[in-house]
């Protein structure tokens, strides 16, 4: 299956005419006009070509004071880097509010920092037993693989190790890793991060997989990635074939606005859909980005025609330098208040908060349950009507203490 390099005057005009990303549309060849197709298609070209540099960044846009001061900062923090595909998305005109651009380009509020900000916001570091493996919950790791991304994401949570220029270094021992894995057969499920592991070489990665395969308590392999949204060339039929001999094998993309949901990408997401490989997404809430009820709709309706189960929001991390990009977590309460029971059931992610310090993802749900004992349960439902559902009256239950809360609005 050749990846094609579509026409795409027509199609960049309607990008820039309709803003709300919820047709599929190619950018390319956009800034890059006289590349040819195949070395647009190839991946390896598309990295070594990637915006890294503010003269960069100036050859094809106009940057405010606020950016060019957050990209001459940004070397040792978090690096900057977009490829070309996902750098065709910011539109030609200068528009600083642009949810693409907030989410790639440095600015210069990434150097404040709120009372709340912490270098490792969800406490990885103190539940590492081996150099590049989290375990903190009791029957999964999360395998940090690698700190290289096709791009870097402004708000990233791992901004302390990704990139490679920030305040720690990744030293991921492999060999230990694997021996940890051997002995502790209370690990079934292993997710690879970083970092994105789709950035290795084919062989690497079947190397890797194989490896993790060949323990036998390991019953589920997951990887966490922005290369389909970031680097759709990276998805290619040969890559696939490798992926599909390692299942189950789940994966969870990382897509926080409609417009990143581009013709390559919505082929890239097909082809892994075609090789078996169930795909979750994860959206981080984000000002400016995904803030809203109608850009979040049309993200997840854009995803389930992708093949893709909308599956977390997060609270975006209290992550260093980050406060500009947070929203509250109200918002995030009033957009999953806005999408139940308003549209498609699996087109509904789950909010969560990872709890600062290391607690593990919270959920946060709007309260839909006002009254429960043991005998009846009070319930509202989308539109706000309230039901009673009777309860069986076992009192081995322990009910949460929210009930009591609830209490003074149903009765008031
Ligand atoms: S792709 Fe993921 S790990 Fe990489 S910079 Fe973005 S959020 Fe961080």
């Amino acid at each position: 299956m050749a990846l094609t390099f579509l026409p795409s005057t027509k199609m960049l005009a309607t990008a820039v005419r309709k803003l709300d990303g919820k047709e599929f549309v190619s950018h390319a060849p956009g800034y890059w006009p006289n590349v040819p197709a195949e070395l647009w298609n190839d991946w390896k070209w598309q990295l070594k070509n990637r915006v890294t540099s503010l003269a960069q960044l100036e050859q094809h846009i106009e940057l405010s004071e606020e950016e060019r001061s957050g990209v001459l900062l940004s070397g040792d923090k978090l690096a900057l880097a977009i490829t070309p595909h996902f750098f065709n998305l910011i539109p030609r005109e200068r528009n600083l509010d642009d949810p693409i651009r907030r989410q790639v380009i440095p600015r210069i509020e990434e150097t404040w920092t709120s009372p709340y900000d912490m270098a490792d916001p969800c406490g990885e570091d103190s539940h590492m037993p081996v150099p590049g493996l989290v375990h903190r919950y009791p029957d999964r790791v999360l395998f940090l693989v690698t700190d290289r991304c096709a791009s870097y994401c402004r708000y990233c949570t791992r901004s302390r190790v990704v990139s490679g220029v920030g305040e720690q270094e990744l030293h991921t021992d492999f060999e230990e890793a694997f021996r940890y894995l051997e002995q502790h057969t209370e690990v079934r499920d292993v997710l690879l991060s970083g970092g994105d592991a789709l950035l290795f070489s084919d062989d690497k990665l079947e190397k890797l997989l194989s490896r993790l395969r060949a323990i036998s308590h390991i019953e589920f392999l997951r990887i966490g990635t922005r290369v389909p949204i970031f680097l759709p060339q990276r998805i290619t039929p040969e890559l696939c074939a490798m992926l599909q001999k390692y299942h189950p094998l789940w994966m969870s993309v990382h897509v926080n606005h409609p417009r990143e949901l581009t013709i390559e990408v919505k082929e890239a997401l097909e082809r892994l859909a075609n090789a078996g490989i169930p795909l979750g997404n994860q959206s981080v809430l984000l000002a400016g980005v995904n803030d809203n009820i109608d850009v979040m709709r049309n993200l997840v309706h854009k995803l389930l025609m992708c093949r893709v189960r909308p599956y977390y929001i997060y609270q975006c991390d209290l992550i260093n330098g980050s406060s500009h990009l947070r929203t509250s977590v109200a918002k995030g309460i009033e957009i999953i208040e806005g999408l139940r029971g308003h549209t498609t059931g699996y087109a509904i992610p789950q909010f969560v908060i990872d709890a600062p310090g290391g607690g593990g993802k919270v959920p946060i749900n709007p309260g839909y349950i006002l009254y429960h004992d043991n005998e009846k349960i009070v319930i509202r439902n989308y539109e706000g009507n309230i039901f009673e559902y009777p309860e069986t009256g076992n009192e081995n239950v322990q009910f949460a203490p929210q009930r009591e809360y609830h209490d003074e609005y149903l009765y008031s």
